[in-house]
């Protein structure tokens, strides 16, 4: 019997308000979430799945090789004690509130309650149009799919807080799609990922209740949020209070400064963060535009929508996630009614962003400490930027470099690094001096961690 160790146990269907309409077509939707059947498709094929993750859920072998796995991760097929259902959500896009948006693309199907993982909802990317459509498809090609596969289970085993992916498949369909934003519009093979998470709740979420000054709704929202995700802080709804609320903000923040300087340490630039786009669990969610770093250039965004402003480059991800916080704050700030304790809140992020940036940068540098040489990082960051670096290929030569031979009067080391330069004629003699000696620097904070360690 296929799937028969999948539990499902829907809290968030039990915890929050439905949308009465049930009935698929674009509207405003003052509840939380509506039910909506994902659409049938003509051919579903799995291409990939994440077999650590599906055993964890209670897929077995057998599960993950049959029609019925490839059925059930399209849309195609439900298993008892499904109900697929989309989620009401707003959110600032680019610095500007845009109301409703909603899951216009995503169907989610349950919560599998599992030993391992506790709850987890999976979701359909691509399983057609839903309340939050809006004049939209619903729908997703290969191309964008392979990349959130590929790229969420990348970030999960580089150890940052993501969504995952169970699975990416074809369904049969073609896609129109505009690949090059030039008007030519052309087929694609259409796919869904199914992706899982223990929430796909986004600041937006909050927000939206908020901006209707629907205080039930919002109150509804976070008390879910905090006993579902958040146990630690409380696990009885009916005991909340004020102080659980300013607790859980806290915790947000320290969750969401925790993904991002990840995404620093990798080089992963999200390119899209609306707060539609923040997990209030602190996951890197909705794999868009997003891009890894090559040439350190923290004015980088791989977003082109976004080329000219550049809100949502490399170096202001600490500072947008700060903004996006403010935003939630405002939001929640009804349940409270004090700015106070949110605010202290908020004004201790840029200096724990410093502080835990440091860490994560002497962490990948083997130091401790920044020793006594306390410009080390910031110099560093400016020579990388000066010419053109690619930052992962520097880091690894890095590693590997022979610090106690280095001597700052040759040029030995420029044949060990020349793998990390796009063009070797930007080295000029100032450069070479600036970087030799910034590498008898770091030898001699090497050397300061060594002595430390050895007492
Ligand atoms: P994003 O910036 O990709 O997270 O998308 C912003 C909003 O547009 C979300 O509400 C999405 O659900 C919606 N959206 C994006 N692409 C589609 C699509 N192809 N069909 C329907 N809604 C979409
Ligand atoms: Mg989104």
């Amino acid at each position: 019997m296929t799937f028969s160790q999948i539990k499902f146990d829907n809290r968030l269907l039990n915890n929050l308000p439905a949308d009465p309409e049930t009935d698929n077509f674009p509207r405003q939707v003052m509840q939380a979430y509506s039910f909506v059947f994902p659409a049938q498709v003509s051919k579903p094929k799995l291409l990939a799945s994440t077999e650590d993750l599906a055993h964890n859920l209670g897929f077995t072998e057998t599960d993950l090789d049959s029609q019925a796995f490839a059925n059930v991760v399209t849309g195609n097929q439900l298993i008892e004690g499904m109900q697929p259902y989309s989620t009401c959500y707003g959110g600032d896009q680019f610095g500007q509130w845009a109301g409703q948006l909603g899951d216009g693309r995503a169907i989610n199907l349950g919560e599998v309650a599992t030993q391992k993982l506790g709850h987890q909802t999976l979701q359909l990317k691509g399983a057609g149009p839903t309340p939050y459509s809006r004049t939209a498809d619903g729908l997703a090609v290969l191309r964008s799919s392979v990349r959130e596969f590929l790229c969420s289970e990348a970030m999960y085993y580089l150890g940052i807080p993501t969504t995952r992916a169970l699975s990416l498949s074809l369904t049969g369909e073609y896609v129109m799609r505009d690949m090059f934003y030039n008007g030519n519009a052309q087929p694609e093979l259409g796919a869904v990922v199914c992706r899982v998470s223990s929430s796909f709740t986004r600041f937006g979420s909050f927000q939206l209740a908020s901006s209707r000054k629907d205080l039930s709704l919002l109150k509804s929202l976070v008390d879910h949020c905090i006993v579902s995700d958040y146990p630690k802080i409380c696990t009885d709804k009916s005991k909340l209070s004020k102080q659980h609320y300013i607790a859980w903000f806290n915790e947000v923040c320290s969750r969401t400064l925790t993904m991002i300087i990840h995404w620093q340490r990798v080089g992963f630039v999200h390119g899209v963060m609306n707060t539609d786009n923040m997990s209030i669990i602190g996951e890197t969610i909705d794999y868009g535009p997003y891009g890894w770093v090559d040439d350190f250039d923290l004015n980088w965004t791989p977003n082109t929508t976004d080329a000219q402003h550049r809100r949502y480059r490399f170096g202001k991800q600490g500072e947008i996630s700060h903004w996006n916080l403010y935003q939630l704050a405002n939001a929640i700030f009804p349940l409270i009614n004090e700015a106070k304790p949110l605010e202290d809140i908020l004004n201790q992020y840029p200096e724990q962003y410093q502080q835990q940036w440091q860490q994560m940068m002497c962490d990948k540098l083997a130091l401790s400490s920044l020793h006594e040489d306390l410009a080390l990082l910031s110099d560093l960051e400016k020579l990388l930027s000066d010419v053109e670096t690619d930052m992962t290929v520097f880091y690894r030569r890095l590693a590997d470099y022979p610090l106690e031979q280095h001597d700052k009067n040759n040029t030995l080391w420029q044949a060990h690094f020349s793998e990390s330069y796009y063009s070797e004629d930007q080295l000029d003699e100032d450069y070479c001096l600036q970087f030799s000696t910034w590498l008898t620097r770091y030898a001699k904070a090497i050397e300061q961690e060594n002595k430390s360690q050895e007492i």
